[in-house]
Formats: structure tokens, sequence, C-alpha cells
């Protein structure tokens, strides 16, 4: 590839522009959609039971301890993560939730399916909501994202709880490098690391690196948020684990399954069509989403359009046509984030043009940029009008989104999960 040349790869719609590091054989074919095709191959009913022996050591005789412990969210895998453990491992899981403070009421109400019914128990962690506040705030001005606290949390509070309880055993769903950019085969059976959760997880960011900076943040801000030292781990023998390297993993389809069994609840997005997808968050799919394309030049329905043509479902021109009406859709709850954070819409949208990476926007006037990331360089064809209406209804059946009409709050505010309203 030449420096200034953008390759997509042949099979989806992938381009050499993705964050975490993608490459391409011989015939175009890039390392995600060489590591997917393993799901087709591998032997899975060899593969679970491997799982099977591999969780047999934790699982405890006395039944008054956990035998694992299960990051969860009231969205992204969750129901289906706990469904395995329960039903198909057959362990006692602790369930632990980090409170991202941007919840919405239906991902509120799926945790609470969860812990229902599942009769699992649950703790939370709710960091006070000034230092957040105040992370939050650097994050976004000196990194510009927001979600620097919550990819933190949930990744060390699981550790603090393997800790603290002595159950060494924490089981993830699927493993985002592998699943997106094919980093790892699926017999590598790679676990969580603390390497992959600095350098990717949180950008090359830990911590520690927040005070080293001229900023509000101190110690007390912070560290909640530092990953346990090596020692403190190794004296517990803490491992964590992804079901994806032992199950054919395919959250479409396991997200209409947990529909189906346990009622799971989803909703729609304005920049994607997954109904399933961090719809527990107001600022995953809005703002956070707008600060990814500034920065990266694509969002969100690049990874779902791959992800569903991968398996399948969408071929490439649909996910053209997807790609590009998604990614110029208006982000929703600006206002809300505005106001939580005490920012002016003005200083906010200095801010958002700020993060626009000159890569991929070029400034024509005063606040006036030309898109040149990687979707402006895939050809889309031209259909008849039907087409638009059948690939709806395609996307439609296989994404389903619960009628909330009913049960819909006149104005929306953050659901500060055990902490009562601000
Ligand atoms: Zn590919």
């Amino acid at each position: 590839m030449k420096d200034n040349k953008i390759q997509f790869c042949t099979r989806c719609l992938y381009s050499s522009q993705h964050a975490l590091g993608i490459t391409f054989d011989k015939q175009g074919l890039c390392s995600g959609c060489i590591i997917h095709d393993e799901k087709n191959n591998l032997n899975w009913n060899y593969r679970i039971e491997k799982l099977k022996k591999l969780i047999k050591p934790y699982k405890s005789k006395s039944r008054k301890t956990y035998d694992c412990i299960v990051p969860v969210s009231g969205s992204n895998d969750s129901h289906y993560i706990v469904h395995i453990v329960k039903n198909i491992l057959n362990l006692n899981p602790l369930l632990v939730h980090y409170n991202k403070y941007f919840n919405t009421p239906i991902g509120i109400s799926n945790l609470a399916n969860l812990r229902i019914k599942f009769d699992a128990d649950i703790i939370s962690k709710n960091v006070n909501m000034n230092s957040i506040k105040k992370i939050v705030k650097h994050t976004f001005f000196e990194y510009q994202n927001i979600y620097w606290h919550i990819l933190a949390g949930h990744s060390v509070f699981p550790l603090e709880v393997a800790i603290k309880y002595k159950v060494p055993l924490i089981i993830w769903g699927a493993h985002q490098g592998l699943e997106q950019v094919g980093m790892f085969s699926h017999e590598h059976e790679v676990e969580m690391t603390r390497r992959y959760r600095e350098d990717h997880d949180l950008f090359g960011i830990e911590a520690d690196k927040l005070l080293q900076l001229e900023n509000e943040l101190k110690e007390e801000d912070i560290w909640q948020f530092r990953y346990p030292d090596d020692k403190q781990i190794h004296s517990i023998g803490v491992r964590g684990i992804y079901l994806g390297n032992y199950i054919r993993w395919d959250p479409t389809a396991q997200h209409k399954m947990m529909i189906k069994k346990y009622n799971f609840k989803s909703a729609k997005l304005p920049r994607t069509f997954d109904t399933y997808d961090h719809i527990d968050c107001f600022n995953y799919m809005n703002i956070h989403d707008k600060l990814k394309i500034f920065k990266r030049g694509y969002s969100k329905i690049t990874d779902h359009v791959c992800r569903e043509i991968r398996h399948g479902r969408l071929n490439r021109h649909e996910g053209v046509s997807l790609i590009k009406y998604y990614e110029s859709q208006k982000i929703e709850n600006l206002d809300l984030f505005c106001e939580w954070l005490g920012i002016s819409k003005n200083s906010m949208n200095f801010l958002l043009n700020r993060s626009r990476n000159k890569k991929f926007w070029i400034e024509k006037d005063l606040n006036n940029f030309k898109f040149q990331g990687p979707s402006v360089h895939m050809h889309k064809k031209q259909f008849s009008l039907n087409y638009e209406k059948k690939l709806k209804n395609k996307i439609s059946n296989n994404f389903i989104a619960t009628d909330f009409t009913k049960l819909k709050e006149s104005k929306n505010f953050y659901m500060f999960y055990g902490k009562g309203i601000n």
C-alpha cells in the first residue's frame, strides 16, 4: 500500500485506516476476514468441551463462594455471556457492573432483567460524580475521548473484585481485536492482559498519565482506575478468558435469542441499524461516534456492516449504502451531555471541530469541512427505489427494536444507577 492510498478489503468494507491495525493478504482479504473464516472451519463442539475442562478447577465444591466474575452492562452481549456461564457451564457467577453515568432507561431495565432472570448476585461500582466529570472533561479536552473512564472502570473493577473475593476467573465475551481485525487466531486462546487494555482500550493512557498533565485531576480522582499490580494479580492467580475463543461468536443471532428467551430490550439508534449494541448509553452512538468519525474517518456503522458482511447477512453494495447513509446522520442527546458537563453549546462545537483529523477533514472555509474519509472512496451502486425498501426489511428482520411507545419517558435524563437523581 502506498502511504497516501487507502486499501479496502476485497470482502468486507474495512480499510487500511482501521484504528486497531489491519493487514491484507495477496488476494486483498483483510486479517479480520481471514480469522473470521475460522468460525466456519473450527470444531466448536471440541472447543466448548475444552472450555468446560478449563473452567472445571474453578468450580466451588462448597457452593459457598462464587466460581467466576462476569463483567456486565445493560447491553453488549451481557445476557448471552451470563446465559452461557450459568446454563451451559453451570457456574455460579458474581456479576460486576461499572456505572458509566450516561445510562439510558433501557440499559437500567436490561441490567435489572439480567439479575432477576438469571437470579445472580451483582455488585455495582459508582465512582463519585465530581471525579467522573473532571475525568470526562479532561479526556475530552486533551484526547477528544469521553469514554476513557468507562473503558478504564469496566476493565479494572472486575479485577479488583476478583482480588477482593479471591475469585480468580473472569469471563468476558468476545475479544474485540480478534473479532474486528483478526489480531489473534481463536486457537491462540488469548486472555485478558494489562498490555492490550492500555494500548487499545485506553489508547495508551493509563490512569497515572492523567496526573502528569496540568489539570484539575488529583490522586483522589484517579486511584480507582489504576490497574492492580502484578503481585496482587499473581497472588490470586487471576485470569480473564474470552468465550469467543470457544463458542462461535455471532452477536446478532445471540441477541435475537436473548430477546426470545429472556425478554432482552433493544432500541433504535440514529447512526446504525444495530438495535442491540451500546443501547444502554446516551452517548456511545451519538457524541462518541461523532468523535470517532472526526478522528478516525469512520464510525461504528462500518464495524456493524463489516460484521454482517462476514456473517453473510449483507452484501458489499448494501454495506456501502448503509455506511454512507448512517455515518452522515445527526447525533442526538448533545444538549444533555453539555448540560451534564457544564459546557456551553458554542464551546462544544468548537471542541468538536478541533477534534477533526486533517487527514479526513479538509477545512474549505471557517467551520466548513469537506469529508475525505474511507467511505468517500467507496463506490455506491445506483439502485431502484425498491432496493432501499428491501434493504430496510432485511435489516429489520435481524435487528428487532422493542416498542417503547407506551413506556417512553417525557424527558430524557441520565439514570444514575444506585445513586438517585442529580
Ligand atoms: Zn475484510
